[in-house]
């Protein structure tokens, strides 16, 4: 007999809560802890979303986006998680980039991007100064009108070199481009540049585990394989979600499930505005990503000056479509170092490339393996260059591509970072086409990574908490 992963489930709930990533947990425990009844369901079966992490033989875990992310993260979890998750979380302080252009290392924090960008890049400080004033300023109701590229001109301009420093590592961080709205560059670069880069001692195994115990302690109802098929509508508001073909009464949905999937399959367009959905549809998805996972054996060690996160290209120049190109010239490298899980003693590495979803999902079966191949086989011919005689020291080789985030995710194309910056307005604007329907999850660039997810999901559940109030 097949298990029912909805056994005892109640006969109504004030929220449910559609995804399990970080927007989805931090609003459900944001709204069990408000008094409020909440669901949470997740399709897959485990929690986290693209905060995942897998196991493979030999004691290797691998995390899956756990790279890096603003001091910020700090603050959010021990307001709305624990300080016990808060407590975790620690700086990487040695960040390196290697292209044709320089090869640097850099604690990633304004005084030392500002020592670098006089010293090394000879740029007046006084325009350095200037620069990083007006990043930290921008905010969300400024001009939208002027593009990242834009930004750079007026302060760097034909400064290539300078705009690969400043742009690459945010491009990765959550796919923007030098064509996207300089305040998205702005707010996150600003988020980065207070403090440095992030990140969780323990690995997403044990946050996600934490954060899953604190959500069963404040009263969340926490489902797994539970897939929502359906939002139900009546008279402009929500009444119920179907789950796993079982219909649940809600007074309140808040979907962390892809914005498109959420409005247009598990909504349908015609319980919309004709316009809403016009601009539903319009809403541009942001790259997906490839990783090549590598392990190195039981005793295999790599040297701390590696660095813990490695920009590295072999392009020239900096370019958004070199990024996302199959044949990969540039790679972030993750190396994990026996620190992140101190019981276990391993050291791993993980490359991640931006990359476009049809490039992979297009190819026939037998393609799609000999491209994961080749990846896997060039990767190891670059990394050879910073940890020598790679291949003798591993124990395992994974590739994941754009199709493998579609799959455990559900994410329209493999979108690793949501929807480009027009997704906010209309995330925002969805509780008012359907009463009680909200959406929190990767949006707009500044709402996706760890960070944005984490707060989004804090934003939208005080926006469920004032309606369910209302009520
Ligand atoms: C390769 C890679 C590297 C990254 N690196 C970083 C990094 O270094 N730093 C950083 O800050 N960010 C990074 N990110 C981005 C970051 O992981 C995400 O922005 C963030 O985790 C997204 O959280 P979310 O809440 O939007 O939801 P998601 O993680 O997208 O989760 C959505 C959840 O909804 C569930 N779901 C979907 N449909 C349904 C349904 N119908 N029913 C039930 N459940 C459903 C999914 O299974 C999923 O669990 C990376 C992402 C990728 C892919």
């Amino acid at each position: 007999m097949t298990r029912d992963f909805l056994k005892g489930v109640r006969d109504r709930y004030d929220v449910v809560v559609i995804g399990a990533g970080l927007a989805g947990m931090t609003a459900a425990n944001a709204l069990a802890r408000a008094g409020h009844g909440v669901l949470l369901l997740e399709q897959h079966f485990k929690l986290g979303g693209l905060a995942t992490w897998f196991r493979r033989p030999g004691g290797h875990i691998f995390d899956v986006s756990l790279h890096g992310f603003p001091v910020g993260m700090i603050k959010s979890c021990r307001r709305y998680w624990t300080r016990e998750i808060a407590d975790r979380i620690v700086q990487l302080k040695n960040i390196r980039f290697d292209n044709p252009m320089f090869s640097l290392s850099t604690t990633f924090d304004r005084d030392d991007f500002t020592r670098l960008l006089v010293e090394r890049f000879h740029i007046a400080p006084d325009a350095v100064g200037r620069f990083f004033d007006t990043a930290r300023d921008m905010n969300f109701y400024d001009d939208q009108a002027i593009t990242t590229r834009e930004l750079f001109d007026r302060f760097f301009p034909g400064r290539e070199d300078v705009v690969r420093l400043l742009m690459e590592p945010i491009t990765y961080a959550n796919g923007s481009t030098l064509e996207d709205p300089a305040l998205t560059y702005g707010i996150v670069f600003s988020n980065f540049m207070s403090k440095g880069v992030f990140t969780f001692q323990g690995g997403t195994d044990r946050l996600v585990e934490a954060m899953r115990d604190e959500m069963v302690r404040n009263g969340v109802d926490v489902r797994i394989r539970a897939n929502v098929q359906r939002i139900h509508v009546r008279g402009g508001r929500v009444e119920a979600v179907t789950v796993n073909g079982r219909t649940v009464p809600t007074r309140a949905v808040v979907s962390n499930a892809n914005l498109k999937t959420t409005i247009l399959d598990l909504i349908g367009s015609d319980r919309l505005d004709r316009d809403f959905v016009d601009q539903v549809r319009a809403v541009r998805l942001n790259n997906s990503s490839t990783q090549v996972y590598m392990a190195l054996g039981a005793g295999q060690m790599i040297d701390e000056s590696c660095g813990d996160l490695l920009f590295s290209s072999t392009a020239p120049a900096f370019r958004t479509d070199l990024l996302l190109s199959r044949d990969a010239s540039s790679r972030t490298y993750s190396f994990y170092y026996p620190k992140t899980r101190p019981e276990r003693n391993r050291c791993l590495i993980v490359a991640s490339t931006n990359a476009n979803y049809a490039d992979w999902a297009e190819l026939p079966r037998e393609e799609y393996e000999l491209a994961k191949g080749n990846l896997a086989r060039s990767t190891l011919d670059d990394v050879e260059k910073y940890v020598p005689g790679i291949r003798d020291k591993l124990d395992h080789v994974e590739v994941s591509t754009p199709v493998t985030f579609r799959r455990y995710t559900q994410h329209v194309d493999g979108a690793s970072f949501g929807t480009k910056f027009e997704g906010l307005a209309v995330s925002r604007a969805l509780p008012e086409q359907i009463a009680g329907m909200y959406h929190a999850g990767s949006v707009g660039i500044i709402m996706s990574g760890w960070l944005g997810a984490v707060n989004y999901g804090v934003i939208v559940a005080n926006d469920v908490d004032a309606f369910l109030l209302k009520k």
